[in-house]
């Protein structure tokens, strides 16, 4: 600045000097003057020029380069420029840190919609817009109240309590495909709102299956412990007879037992939800097992059918390979034995019931029980695993069923990599196979405690399915 200064004072006097020369005689300081003005101008002619440029490079918004260099015009345009760049870069990262920012909320699981205080839609994110069936380009700036018309979430929505979440059906909710959605408003800034959203239907269903369970336990429990306590009291107040009392203890043993094998099965399917996978690399004899399962088939079908007065089943057992399979031996003896014990109790007596092991084209093995049954009719087969789902109740009852035995099944084939295939033709009998993939099996090597295991393994079967 002081140098602009000095450069205007040399200027003006040389200006004058030059003036004060060249006049003529006798009125040197008039020339002088003269050359101060006219030296003024052309100085200020010349800045005006050098404004005129700045502010046309100003107006054109282009910053690439400075409109001029040097002087105060120079300094300036300088100056502006870098002011103008600097701003523009912060803008950049600000901008870049609202994508961040709005990335991550689109990554989010759950539904994040942003109401500004007038309470329109300022921005949602692909979550919210499946769950409320929003559309970028029709519901941006619209009142969130009036596109989510829900009866529950309207009375929410307008009591101002915001302090827990509300749950409804979400956006094509079908009875036979619920959608249940949790959403919670929560305020912030200058009354602007933030929405979360959540589906929900799959712990709604959780807590349903877990209160149809308790509700199912207790039912099936309470029916032998009612019978038992009428004895019990009959017992405590009447006089009976030796023959009539035995006959009650009798009765009462078979409800105890009734009440003993629910919770063994309970027990097993909490065991085949909570524990670790059966490893990998413990192998199981399947030809042993299946001996097993041919004596305590046998055994169930003289009980069923002497109670009955009819005759046998006509059991056979067909080990075309002999196998072992990698996994646990009482949770693989737990599944074929509730198979086989299920085509012995739906098959009535006489019919036919027959039991393979082989390996199959393509290298799977496949354990199978085939009866002569009374079929299953094509509706009931999705839920047929489904716990305490009956297809022929009274007959489960009878026989001795939980209503879990095929629950356990799908448990220990999930657990084995094993896919487990029912066919049925109502009528005509069924098929149940557990298919186990090709690294899952191997020839059987045998060993020394093979028959030691197969005996251990008895004790299983007897105590979960055919006792
Ligand atoms: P349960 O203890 O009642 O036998 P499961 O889970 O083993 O329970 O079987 C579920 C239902 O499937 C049974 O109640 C029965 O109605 C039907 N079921 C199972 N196996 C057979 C079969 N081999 N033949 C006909 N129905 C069967």
């Amino acid at each position: 600045m002081f140098g602009r200064f000095f450069s205007f004072l040399l200027f003006q006097f040389a200006a004058a000097l030059a003036g004060w020369l060249i006049a003529p005689h006798g009125r040197p300081a008039l020339g002088a003057l003269v050359g101060v003005f006219s030296a003024g101008l052309l100085w200020v002619a010349f800045d005006l020029l050098r404004g005129f440029r700045v502010l046309g490079w100003l107006r054109r918004g282009d910053m690439s380069d400075a409109a001029l260099s040097g002087g105060l015009w120079g300094e300036i345009s300088e100056r502006t420029r870098r002011l103008v760049r600097s701003r523009e870069q912060q803008a950049r990262d600000s901008e870049l840190r609202l994508q961040e920012f709005l990335a991550a909320l689109q990554a989010s699981p759950n539904g994040v919609v942003l109401l500004d205080s007038q309470r329109r839609i300022e921005w949602f994110n692909q979550t919210a817009a499946t769950h409320f069936g929003f559309d970028v380009q029709r519901d941006l700036l619209q009142h969130f109240g009036n596109l989510v018309r829900d009866p529950r979430f309207a009375a929410y929505y307008a009591s101002h309590d915001y302090s827990r979440d509300v749950t409804f059906p979400g956006r094509g909710s079908k009875p036979n495909r619920p959608v249940t959605l949790s959403v919670h408003i929560h305020p912030y800034g200058k009354g602007r709102q933030l929405v979360l959203s959540r589906d929900v239907t799959a712990l709604e269903q959780a807590e349903a299956m877990r209160r149809d369970f308790v509700a199912n336990v207790s039912h099936e429990i309470r029916t032998p412990l009612t019978v038992l306590s009428g004895f019990v009291e009959t017992l405590q107040t009447l006089p009976l007879e030796e023959p009539e009392r035995e006959r009650y203890l009798a009765l009462m043993a078979q409800q105890a037992e009734r009440m003993q094998i629910l919770v063994n099965d309970l027990l097993m399917l909490s065991r085949l939800e909570g524990s670790p996978l059966p490893a990998a690399d413990g192998w199981v004899s399947l030809s042993s097992l299946m001996q097993r399962l041919e004596e305590d088939a046998r055994a169930l079908s003289a009980v069923l059918c002497q109670a009955s007065g009819g005759r046998a089943h006509a059991l056979s057992f067909d080990v075309q390979d002999k196998l072992e399979i990698a996994g646990s031996s009482s949770e693989l003896l737990s599944a074929l034995s509730n198979l086989v014990s299920n085509a012995i109790r739906y098959t009535p007596c006489g019919g036919k019931v027959h039991a393979s092991l082989q390996v199959l084209e393509g290298g799977r093995a496949e354990f199978a029980v085939t009866d002569s049954g009374p079929g299953i009719d094509a509706e009931h087969l999705p839920r047929l695993t489904e716990r305490f789902y009956r297809v022929d109740r009274s007959r489960s009852r009878e026989s001795g069923g939980t209503g879990l035995g095929l629950a356990i099944v799908k448990h220990v084939a999930q657990r084995h990599n094993a896919e487990l295939m029912i066919e049925s033709t109502p009528g005509r009998g069924s098929r149940f196979a557990l298919i186990f993939p090709s690294g899952r099996w191997r020839q059987e090597h045998r060993r020394p405690e093979a028959s030691q295991m197969a005996s251990d393994q008895r004790v299983e079967i007897t105590s979960t399915s055919l006792s």
